[in-house]
């Protein structure tokens, strides 16, 4: 029998089952065998070598993913908890090699995390974060074993001006492009699926239909999805004679994080880079409406 979907919309006497969206995945042992492997060979990571600019980077050979985002986006903790090294990251940011690329082999030098320079380091002359542009932009297009990039954003402030050009950069060279919405522990569970969900809808506006998840350094959300992404197109294969324990990586605690770039009472961001960040792009300017 139809029934009448004519009831008032703010009816409570409905028994009908609200529809519940879910966006946990479900466990599938392949891929959580997948996973935890590639977790443990992630932990390998050793630091190369940093360059300053495309020609003095490391052999252009085998399979490198970049971490790229704003300055504060969390990516130093990111790398630091996707390779359970506390401070593989921070070495890379020391004075002088912020605005280097940071090579990491895991395992073997042809398989590589690249750390790409935080966008907007607030400490860096004007003049020089134009020419460092144009050796990012030079990376971006010529570097043959760059496979794709990590981009990490602030789940609080997604999709700025620098994240949709490192976007559309990719897109234009055909380069996948992973999302990590980070530091997902600072908003609850629903308002966090909800600026996943508006994310990925504005990207897929934009004809840029790339993966998105949230993550976490501190509460480890999304670390194992990150590591097979990672693994995947680093063309990693199962080594199945390691054993890999979870629990062997410890949680980080609140103290670890000394986040100075909180929300105040007005809800207002007061990010200290915010102002010093680049608002031109190198040689073109980006419409966020543009259809690449
Ligand atoms: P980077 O400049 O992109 O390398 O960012 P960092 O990794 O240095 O992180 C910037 C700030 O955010 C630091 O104060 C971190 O402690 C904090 N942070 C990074 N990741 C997280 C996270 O997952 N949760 C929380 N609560 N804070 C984080």
């Amino acid at each position: 029998m139809h029934r009448s979907s004519g009831k008032s919309k703010n009816s409570k006497t409905s028994n009908a089952p609200k529809q519940k969206i879910s966006y946990e995945k479900k466990a599938d042992p392949a891929i959580s065998e997948y996973s935890t492997s590639s977790l443990n060979w992630l932990r390998k990571a050793e630091f190369l070598m940093s360059a300053p600019k495309l020609n003095l980077c490391v052999e252009d050979t085998g399979y490198e993913v970049a971490f790229a985002g704003r300055s504060n986006a969390g990516k130093s903790s990111a790398i630091n908890a996707l390779t359970n090294q506390k401070q593989l990251a921070r070495a890379s940011k020391r004075p002088g090699r912020t605005q280097m690329i940071n090579f990491f082999s895991l395992g073997n030098p042809d398989q590589r995390l690249v750390d790409l320079p935080g966008y907007g380091y607030a400490a860096v002359p004007e003049a020089m974060k134009i020419v460092w542009q144009k050796e990012l932009e030079n990376y971006l297009i010529h570097r043959k074993s760059l496979q794709g990039l990590v981009l990490l954003m602030d789940i609080r402030h997604p999709l700025q001006h620098f994240d949709v050009m490192m976007l559309e950069w990719a897109y234009s060279r055909h380069l996948f492009v992973h999302v990590l919405l980070t530091k997902s522990d600072k908003l609850n569970r629903g308002p966090a699926s909800k600026v996943l969900l508006d994310v990925q809808q504005q990207l897929h506006k934009m004809k840029l239909n790339f993966s998105i998840q949230l993550f976490s350094s501190m509460n480890k959300q999304g670390l194992e999805e990150l590591a097979s992404i990672m693994a995947g197109r680093l063309n990693y294969t199962l080594d199945k004679t390691l054993d890999f324990d979870m629990d062997s990586i410890p949680e980080a605690s609140e103290a670890d994080f000394d986040d100075a770039d909180d929300i105040n009472v007005d809800g207002e961001f007061h990010d200290t880079d915010d102002a010093h960040d680049l608002e031109q792009t190198p040689n073109q300017e980006i419409d966020s409406d543009k259809t690449p």
